[in-house]
């Protein structure tokens, strides 16, 4: 029972029953179904380094080669221990013996990874990062905000893609590939858009007959690289564009007049990056991290009005049904969260404000594409910088999501 529990906790699992039942009738019988929890990106400090080759796997039941295999070693095969099918080791494990093991069947490595480069398999894309920056906030705020992010581009790694789109009253797509003059699309923030009005808007040319070398991700579904070079720049290549667009970054400039909030259309925005990704990178690992500090009073995930006379909807309202733009905004995110998960992108969210920002409508789209939710009262609170500096960071408390978004 000890040891056991000694392999929960080495590889991250937590199981309902340490057996499996024998037969049906007593899997129908078992109260409590078999069933496992296990933490995926908890780290290993003992794991050994990926092997360089695709795993082994069980011909009935596509379970993998493990400790816990029955192996006859004269014979050359291994049982598998969920199915009891009698699987025969290809030829290159032909010198596989007693004290010949191969590391995945070493009893400490219960947990290993494999690194598979054959073809058919998926190949290793550089990860990609979009920053979604609101500017309708103070300029205490997005001084405090600026440095944070400067710091973190300087953990990223250097093969990654960066992207930045800033909002406020309007949606701003920066194309940090425009040599050193700053350059941005500008979008109305009031009414969502299409990635095909979107694409069009930005001039995206489509991919040419025969591509260049060094293609990028997207340019495989009909953009050509130069065009996704323009938004999508590797973080080596575009640390000095991106630490003097964020240094020139002012607070949104459009007036608020006294007895009305600011116009922050955060729905648009993210829905801008989703398409942006969705036309440059559709399939690979991307994350759209975005940090916003206040209400969404503009666009389809509104969530109050631009009148400060209506309040913003409190726990009772959401409760009772009463808040007037909760659904219409919910229902924006849901289409978003589809539009991500078909994509295979991530939505994470740092909402930093001492007033509400609405993650009660947005957090559908979070949820559903497995990002993270960081909620702070300012961007200058050590809650903030030490969990935005953990996503990058690599060491024993990293969020790890830089080498794997
Ligand atoms: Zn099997």
């Amino acid at each position: 029972m000890a040891e056991f529990l000694d392999l929960e906790a080495q590889d991250g699992v937590r199981m309902a029953w340490n057996v499996l039942p024998g037969t049906k009738q007593e899997a129908i019988n078992c109260v409590v179904p078999v069933s496992a929890i296990y933490t995926p990106i908890k780290p290993f400090p003992n794991m050994p380094p990926p092997l360089p080759y695709a795993p082994l796997r069980c011909r009935t039941c596509r379970s993998v080669l493990n400790p816990f295999c029955i192996v006859d070693f004269a014979a050359k095969i291994w049982i598998c221990p969920f199915c009891f099918q009698r699987n025969h080791f290809p030829p290159h494990y032909a010198s596989i013996t007693d004290d010949n093991l191969p590391a995945e069947l070493f009893p400490q490595y219960t947990t290993i990874e494999y690194h598979c480069d054959s073809p058919g398999e998926r190949s290793s894309l550089p990860p990609v990062f979009i920053f979604v920056v609101d500017t309708c906030i103070i300029e205490e705020e997005l001084s405090f905000l600026k440095s944070s992010l400067s710091q973190a581009i300087g953990l990223l790694p250097d093969n990654s893609l960066i992207g930045l789109v800033t909002f406020g009253t309007l949606v701003h797509v920066h194309e940090l590939g425009f040599g050193q003059i700053p350059k941005a699309y500008v979008f109305k923030g009031s009414k969502d858009i299409s990635k095909e009005q979107l694409l069009e808007q930005m001039s995206f040319f489509l991919k040419k007959p025969k591509p260049a070398t060094g293609v990028i991700a997207g340019a495989r579904d009909g953009l050509s690289s130069e065009s996704i070079a323009r938004f999508l720049l590797p973080a080596s290549e575009c640390e000095f564009v991106l630490s003097s667009v964020l240094e020139e970054l002012q607070k949104d400039p459009w007036p608020v007049p006294a007895d009305q909030r600011a116009t922050r259309c955060t729905s648009v925005a993210l829905s801008v990056a989703a398409s942006l990704l969705g036309a440059c990178v559709p399939g690979s690992g991307a994350r759209i991290i975005a940090f916003i500090g206040g209400p969404s009073t503009e666009g389809p995930g509104a969530i109050v009005s631009k009148n400060l006379s209506e309040p913003i909807r409190s726990h009772k309202d959401l409760d009772k049904d009463s808040a007037p733009h909760y659904h219409k905004a919910v229902k924006f995110y849901e289409g978003l969260a589809k539009q991500l998960v078909h994509q295979g992108h991530v939505l994470d969210l740092f909402a930093c404000a001492l007033d509400q920002v609405g993650v009660a409508e947005l957090k559908v789209a979070v949820e559903r594409t497995g990002g993270l939710v960081v909620l702070a009262e300012s961007f200058g609170h050590s809650v903030f910088k030490d969990s935005l500096r953990r996503i990058f960071q690599s060491g024993e408390n990293d969020l790890g999501l830089s080498s794997s978004p």
